[in-house]
C-alpha cells in the first residue's frame, strides 16, 4: 500500500504512532503494577511450595515466584498497551504525517 499526502501528493509519509508509544508506556506501568500484585501472590505460592524444602526452599520459592510474577506482568501489559495504542493510532488519531509539507492525516486500513 503506498500512501500519498492528500494535500500535496507527496509520497514521503511518516507515521506518528503517538498512541502506540503512550499505550506501550502506560501498559508497561499498569502491567508492572499488576505484576507486583502477581509477584506477591507468586511469592506466597512459591513459599508455600518451598515449605517442602525447608527454610531454603521457602526463600527460593519466594524469590522465584516474585520474579516470575513481576516480569510476566510488565511484559504482558506493555504488549497489550502497544496493541491498544496501535488501534487508537489507526482508527482515531491522524497517524500519518507528510514529510514534505507537514500535513497530518489518517488513512483507514482496508
Ligand atoms: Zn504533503
Amino acid at each position: 500500500m503506498s500512501i500519498q499526502c492528500p494535500k500535496c501528493q507527496s509520497g514521503l509519509i511518516g507515521t506518528i504512532d503517538a498512541g502506540r508509544k503512550v499505550g506501550s508506556t502506560v501498559g508497561t506501568v499498569a502491567g508492572a503494577a499488576g505484576g507486583a500484585v502477581a509477584a506477591v501472590r507468586g511469592a506466597q505460592a512459591g513459599a508455600a511450595i518451598g515449605v517442602v524444602g525447608g527454610p531454603a526452599g521457602v526463600a527460593l520459592g519466594t524469590v522465584a515466584g516474585a520474579l516470575l510474577g513481576g516480569l510476566l506482568g510488565g511484559v504482558t501489559g506493555g504488549t497489550a498497551g502497544a496493541s491498544l495504542g496501535g488501534f487508537v493510532d489507526e482508527n482515531i488519531l491522524d497517524n500519518f504525517q507528510c514529510l514534505a509539507c507537514g500535513h497530518t492525516f489518517n488513512q483507514r486500513r482496508e
